[in-house]
């Protein structure tokens, strides 16, 4: 009696099912845990960054096939999103970078306004439903849960989502059903991670955050780079403008290590910085170098910078020669670290990689080689920038998925 099964309670898949259901289609939404939106609910530190006013730029996705993305999200836009919130009574406010966030500032009333929505077209849902074998018996789809549950429909939506943050309890399971069925799948890595530096100095920073910008050479892209907030760690670096990095240096950091270039004052030359460096000293001669830095940046921060210029911290200022105070000033533009690898999965917010894109068509998400199977969200080997890309994402996609997965003769 279901015309249609959806796999997966997240975004994508509660988007697709109140999206078929609206429609006039008997839904059963399974998700494998005891709780639906188990991601959204810690998002953006429990805020959740709904989409991005950018959302609409294909640039802000990637994945095997960049411009598979564009016909789903102009089919379902960030302006759709907005209003499909805001008929559910969310009201958005933008923040920098144009992240836009409900004005509770609660990622719980998220999902407490998609389980209404989910109610209110009628969708059947089951927690404690982990899918754990499908298969596709003449016309229809025949999945089975781990409880040993056989449910039968014409049309599948899998929206599964990535393996990042397992705590959560993401792995692979969804992925391994969809390859079960004939598609293929990339490589998993771990996307929007902090990352992993072996240097000595990095780490004595650990604690420490600072508007820099960080920039690396990501090859053939030439360089790449984002101002903003940066933090130090045990392990090494991370903060938004890491997590936006790592996009692209994940996949080049299997070949080895790469470095990072910080520039703590992305507004000044190393010139201005050389000047300015000349002021502070003839102000206070008297001071050691690193108590010069007093008010200007954290002796937490200068101290292992000193260190690693080979510059002598406890020597008085107007013993610098001017050589020395180049080489800081140089050092405060473009101070260069070692990266070695991502943080682990547990850390990533999304995943790099997923079902190949190649074999979905982008117009309706269905796949190619099985009829009636439709796929949404991060399964798919499609991952956005970090602000809020990721869920406009999941919202277009299980829009369209659960759309044609209705309309389908
Ligand atoms: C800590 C953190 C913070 C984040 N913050 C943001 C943010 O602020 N903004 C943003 O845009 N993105 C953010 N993201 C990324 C965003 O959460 C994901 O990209 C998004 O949730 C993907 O939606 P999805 O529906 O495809 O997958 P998910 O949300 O992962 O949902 C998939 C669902 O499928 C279920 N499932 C898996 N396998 C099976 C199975 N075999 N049977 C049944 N059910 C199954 C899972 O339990 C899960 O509930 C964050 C991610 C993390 C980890």
């Amino acid at each position: 009696m279901t015309d249609i099964i959806v796999v997966g309670g997240g975004a994508a898949g509660m988007m697709a099912a109140i999206v078929a259901a609206r429609l006039g289609r008997r839904v059963i939404l399974l998700e494998a845990g005891s709780k639906l939106g188990r991601k959204i609910l810690v998002s953006g530190n429990g805020r959740c960054n709904l989409t991005n006013l950018e959302g609409g730029d294909p640039r802000h996705y990637h994945g095997t096939h960049p411009r598979f993305v564009r016909p789903v999200l102009e089919r379902f836009a960030v302006k759709d999103t907005l209003a499909f919130f805001r008929r559910l009574g969310v009201e958005c406010r933008e923040e920098t970078r144009g992240r836009l966030f409900p004005l509770s500032d609660q990622a719980r009333c998220i999902v407490a306004v998609l389980e209404d929505a989910l109610q209110q077209a009628g969708v059947q849902i089951r927690t404690g439903a982990r899918v754990v074998h499908l298969e596709r018996e003449r016309e229809a789809f025949v999945v089975r849960s781990v409880d040993g549950e056989r449910f039968q429909a014409p049309a599948l939506v899998v929206a599964t989502g990535g393996c990042s943050a397992p705590q959560l309890g993401a792995d692979t399971s969804g992925l391994d059903l969809v390859e079960s069925l004939g598609h293929e799948r990339t490589g998993l890595m771990p996307g929007l991670v902090p990352l992993v530096s072996p240097d000595p100095h990095v780490r004595r920073m650990q604690g420490s955050r600072v508007q820099a910008r960080v920039s690396t050479r990501t090859g053939q892209r030439g360089e790449t780079s984002d101002t903003g907030d940066l933090l130090f760690t045990s392990y090494g670096v991370s903060g938004p403008t890491v997590l936006y990095l790592s996009t692209y240096l994940v996949p080049l950091l299997a070949e080895g290590p790469r470095l990072l270039e910080i520039d703590f004052f992305p507004d000044k030359s190393p010139e201005q910085l050389s000047e300015q460096l000349k002021e502070r000293w003839s102000a206070n001669p008297h001071r050691t170098v690193e108590r010069s830095f007093a008010g200007w940046i954290s002796p937490r921060v200068a101290v292992p910078l000193l260190r690693s210029l080979s510059l002598p911290g406890e020597a008085v200022v107007r013993r610098m020669t001017r050589a020395q105070r180049w080489t800081l000033a140089q050092g405060l533009h473009a101070w260069p670290i070692r990266v070695t690898e991502p943080h682990s999965l547990e850390h990533a917010e999304v995943t790099i990689g997923g079902i190949s894109t190649g074999q979905v068509d982008p117009f309706s998400l269905q796949s190619h080689l099985v009829p009636g199977l439709y796929l949404a969200g991060e399964a798919l080997d499609v991952n956005g920038d970090w602000g809020g890309f990721n869920f406009q994402w999941a919202w277009s996609s299980g829009w369209v998925a659960g759309q044609s997965a209705a309309v389908q003769p």
